[in-house]
C-alpha cells in the first residue's frame, strides 16, 4: 500500500507513520514527488492496521498496490528515476545513447570504436567481454581482459561503459572496471544473478527476456531494488513472436506502457531487436518517438569481419549519419544528447 500524506504534513507527521509501521515490522520507501509525499509500505499488510493509519495526523488518504512489484511500481513513486552513472545522466530530459562492440575483441578495436563513438555522441561505451552465445562454438569473449580494455577506452575517452555480466564470478570482476552492468535477456529471471547484481551497488540495465511479459520483467527489476539498488534501467531489446524477417520483434508498445507502470527509465535496443543493419536507423527513431530514455547500438569498425553480431552492426559511417538524424526526433520529443 501507499499512504498518501496532506500538502505540508510535517516531518514529525511523516516519522510517526514510519515509525508505527517499521515498529511492526514493515518497510518505508519515501518518496518526495513534486505533487505530493508518500510513503510506500512494503511487507506483510496483516500486521498493520490501515484503520489507525487513517486516523493518523496529515494522512491523506491510503491507496492499495495491487501489483507484486513495489518498488518499481510507478505509484510508490511517481516522479520519474534519473540514474547518475560517470559522466553522464539516464533520465527524462536526455537521450542516452550507449554504443559499441557486441564483444570486445582486442585493445585495438576497443579504443578505435570508442573515439568514434564519443565524436558522433553516444556517452556510453558497451562492449561484452562474457558473451552468452547461442552456440557453445561461437567466440565466448575476453573475459576479465576484455574488462580491463572497457577500463582503458573509459579513461582515455571519458565515455561511461557498460559490460554485460552472465555469473556471479563476472559480477564480481567488472564492478571493478566497468561503470554499469547488464543484465543479459537469457539471464532475466536467473534470480540469483538479479539479487547479486542488487547487492553489487552498480546501475544495472536490465534486458527484457525473450519470452517474459512486461510484469515478469518489471518483477525481476524488483528483485534488484529490492536489495537496496534503485539504480535499474529496463532494456527493450525485442521478444519472440511468429515472424521471422526479423532477428526478434521490438515490442515498442512496452515504452508507453512501461511509463505509466514504472518510474525507472526505459532505453531500446534495435541492434538485438532487429538482427539487421538495415533496420537500426527506423526503430532507433521510432524509440525516441515513443519516449524512450536511451538506445543502445551496436557497432563495429569492420561489420563483416565482427566476431559477433556483425549482421546487426552499424559502421562509423552510418553510427554517425543516424546520430545526425536522431537530432531532430530528440529536440521534438524534448530531449538533449
Ligand atoms: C548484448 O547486448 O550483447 C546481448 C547479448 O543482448 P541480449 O541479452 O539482448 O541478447
Ligand atoms: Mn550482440
Amino acid at each position: 500500500m501507499i499512504i498518501i500524506l496532506k500538502r505540508n504534513a510535517s516531518e514529525e507527521s511523516m516519522k510517526q507513520i514510519s515509525s508505527y509501521i517499521t515498529g511492526n515490522g514493515l518497510e518505508v520507501h519515501v518518496s518526495h514527488g513534486k505533487e505530493v509525499t508518500l510513503i510506500g509500505v512494503v511487507g506483510n499488510k496483516d500486521l498493520i492496521n490501515p484503520d489507525h493509519i487513517r486516523s493518523m495526523k496529515d494522512v491523506d488518504r491510503i491507496v492499495p498496490v495491487t501489483e507484486s512489484y513495489k518498488l518499481a511500481n510507478k505509484k510508490f513513486h511517481p516522479d520519474p528515476t534519473s540514474i547518475k552513472v560517470g559522466n553522464t545522466v539516464i533520465g527524462p530530459d536526455n537521450l542516452t545513447i550507449m554504443a559499441g562492440p557486441c564483444a570486445v575483441e582486442s585493445k585495438h578495436q576497443l579504443l578505435t570504436i570508442a573515439h568514434a563513438v564519443r565524436d558522433a555522441g553516444a556517452t556510453f561505451l558497451r562492449g561484452g567481454a562474457y558473451k552468452p552465445r547461442t552456440s557453445p562454438y561461437s567466440f565466448q569473449g575476453l573475459e576479465a581482459e576484455g574488462l580491463q580494455y572497457m577500463q582503458e577506452a573509459s579513461m582515455e575517452t571519458g565515455l561511461a561503459t557498460i559490460c554485460e555480466v552472465v555469473s556471479l564470478d563476472a559480477i564480481e570482476q567488472a564492478v571493478k572496471y566497468v561503470d554499469m552492468i547488464q543484465i543479459g535477456a537469457r539471464n532475466m529471471q536467473n534470480f540469483i544473478l538479479l539479487k547479486e547484481a542488487g547487492r553489487s551497488g552498480m546501475p544495472v540495465l536490465l534486458k527484457r527476456g525473450l519470452c517474459a511479459t512486461i510484469e515478469e520483467w518489471l518483477n525481476a527489476a524488483e528483485y534488484i531494488i529490492a536489495e537496496g539498488n534503485p539504480n535499474v534501467v529496463l532494456c527493450e531489446r525485442g521478444i519472440r513472436t511468429f515472424e521471422t524477417a526479423t532477428r526478434n520483434t521490438l515490442d515498442l508498445s512496452a515504452v508507453p506502457v512501461l511509463k505509466t507502470k514504472t518510474h525507472l527509465p526505459i532505453i531500446i535496443d534495435p541492434s538485438h531487436s532487429t538482427g539487421s543493419y538495415q533496420y537500426v536507423p527506423s526503430m532507433a527513431k521510432a524509440g525516441v518517438a515513443c519516449g524512450a530514455d536511451g538506445l543502445m547500438i551496436e557497432v563495429h569498425d569492420n561489420p563483416a569481419c565482427a566476431l559477433s553480431d556483425g549482421p546487426q552492426s552499424l559502421n562509423f559511417k552510418k553510427f554517425h549519419q543516424l546520430t545526425e538524424e536522431l537530432r531532430p526526433f530528440c529536440q521534438l520529443v524534448g530531449r538533449t544528447f
